[in-house]
């Protein structure tokens, strides 16, 4: 039989029936839900090889169709539940889903049509405990190679992609963090991250049901109620996106997270400040990683430490990272930056229906293996492990000189009265580009006694221009600062 994030689940709910999973649901439990969620979903229209799409809040709902997909041979779409008509549509349209999951609050912005069944997640959930219904009979075989699931990148250039990660995929994406966290059946995970992204569903879903551990779902990221879960002891283990632990940092108080033994943290830079306030605070390391929906993940300090702040550290077991020159491929010398290429078991396939960006996503070694051209920037120290530098296209190019923005963004919020900070590039008829920034500030913050500070620090071509003061920062469902809006709000603004 292949090997799959659903053979792992099976596994564990032959070997321990009664080891909880999800919440306080069993493994057994949850292995049965998910073959009665398939008989239903076929009855609903679903068939081997359709596309599920799945456009709902982290339910346990969500869990019982992604599982119930997959069993019946499905692949699964995760759309991200802020999107509203124009990203949902696109969407839809691409991927041709038969049956549609969707919540009491996200029912409204699917539009009906022919031949596509809409399935309320409240059902998945009474279909999930109801016994009486019977499992799916013969499910299909699953192969490493059929796609289990398509997530549609963020489309911050241009329309959003499918990206097709395979089963095998999401088996390697889950083993290889398992393997370097040390993820074991006594943990714990409490999870808040949105389950559409790859962030929650391929490492904090997966990884959970591949090592055999527990997941808590939380529908979303709430800082009270996450640090009080954490605090009294009910996880060991807690992943989140930079702008998670500066909440949790406001909210903390007087706390200790002894049982917590893993904070982890990715999906956008994690500032070095809030690195270090958490050690300071907590005595925790939080424990940084870099990934993308293509390749699940790719860098990660190391378990063991030491894990610098600002760094990401060193190629995941079994994934394969080089530098190369953006323009000609060439390898980077030692120090230099270059973009990362990734190889590995954990790659995607490439984008659903789209042949020219998978042709164009690619690089080819002497030996013909694929490279995935991750358009993020790095350099690299043996002892420091990978830094990443900020997307390609988001290098800010003045007078010539290249202008990294995580290092700037790095030395900002170093700044008394700066919360937050967003760099980018602002037109310029002299130097074609020059660094500005957004920045969330306190009342007292002072634009001129900052700027002589960073004049102090960094070279005088990466030193700001302008800081624009933002009540706050446009931010993605991961947290992510939106710089296209920032540039479209520059344009407007002239
Ligand atoms: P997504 O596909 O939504 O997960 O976004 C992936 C992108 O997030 C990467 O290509 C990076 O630009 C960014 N990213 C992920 N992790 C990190 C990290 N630890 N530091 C800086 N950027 C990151």
């Amino acid at each position: 039989m292949t090997r799959s994030v659903l053979s792992a689940l099976d596994a564990h709910a032959a070997a321990r029936p009664d080891a909880l999973a999800l919440d306080d649901v069993s493994y057994a439990a949850l292995r049965d839900a998910s073959l009665r969620v398939a008989a239903k979903l076929h009855d609903a229209g679903l068939r081997a090889g359709d596309r599920l799409a799945i456009y709902a809040e982290n339910r346990p709902g969500f869990v019982y169709a992604y599982l119930g997909g997959l069993r019946a041979g499905a692949t699964v779409v995760t759309v991200n539940v802020l999107y509203r008509s124009s990203d949902l549509e696109h969407i839809l349209s691409d991927a041709m889903p038969s049956v549609v999951c969707v919540s009491a609050q996200s029912a409204q912005y699917v539009p009906a049509q022919d031949g596509r069944t809409v399935v309320d997640l409240a059902d998945v959930e009474a279909w999930a405990h109801d016994a009486s219904i019977e499992p799916l009979a013969g499910p299909p075989a699953i192969e490493a190679d059929d796609v289990a699931i398509l997530i549609y990148t963020s489309g911050t250039t241009g329309r959003s992609k499918g990206a097709m990660l395979t089963h095998g995929n999401l088996l390697a994406i889950a083993e290889q963090l398992g393997e370097a966290w040390r993820w074991t059946p006594s943990d714990t995970l409490l999870l808040a991250l949105p389950l559409f992204h790859v962030h929650g569903l391929g490492a904090g879903l997966n990884g959970t049901l591949v090592a055999g551990g527990r997941v808590l779902l939380r529908e979303r990221f709430d800082a009270p109620s996450v640090v009080a879960a954490l605090s009294a002891g009910e996880a060991t283990m807690f992943f989140g996106v930079p702008t998670m632990y500066v909440r949790i940092l406001e909210q903390a108080g007087d706390v200790r997270f002894d049982r917590v033994r893993l904070f982890v943290s990715g999906s956008a830079a994690l500032p070095a400040t809030v690195h270090e306030d958490f050690a300071r605070r907590f005595g925790i390391s939080i424990l940084e990683r870099y990934g993308s929906t293509e390749f699940g993940f790719a860098l990660s300090n190391r378990y063991e430490g030491p894990r610098n702040a600002g760094t990401v550290g060193f190629p995941l077991p079994g994934v394969e990272v080089r530098l190369a020159d953006p323009v000609s491929g060439e390898p980077i010398d030692a120090g230099g930056t270059g973009e990362i290429l990734v190889h590995g078991a954990n790659v995607f396939t490439g984008y659903w229906h789209n042949e020219a960006a998978t042709e164009a996503a690619f690089a080819r070694d002497a030996q013909g293996r694929r490279w995935y051209k991750s358009g993020d920037l790095a350099t690299f120290d043996p002892e420091r492990g990978y830094t990443i530098n900020g997307r390609l296209k988001e290098l800010v190019i003045s007078g010539g000189f290249n202008v990294y923005p995580i290092e700037v963004e790095t030395e900002l919020l170093r700044i008394p009265g700066i919360r937050a900070a967003a760099l980018i590039g602002q037109p310029d008829a002299a130097r074609g580009e020059i660094p500005v920034a957004f920045v969330e500030v306190d009342d007292d913050f002072d634009a001129e006694t900052a700027l002589a500070t960073l004049r102090e620090r960094l070279a005088s071509f990466k030193v700001p221009k302008a800081l624009y003061p933002i009540d706050t920062l446009p931010r993605n469902a991961m947290g992510k600062v939106e710089k296209p809006r920032l540039r479209e709000m520059l344009a407007t603004s002239d």
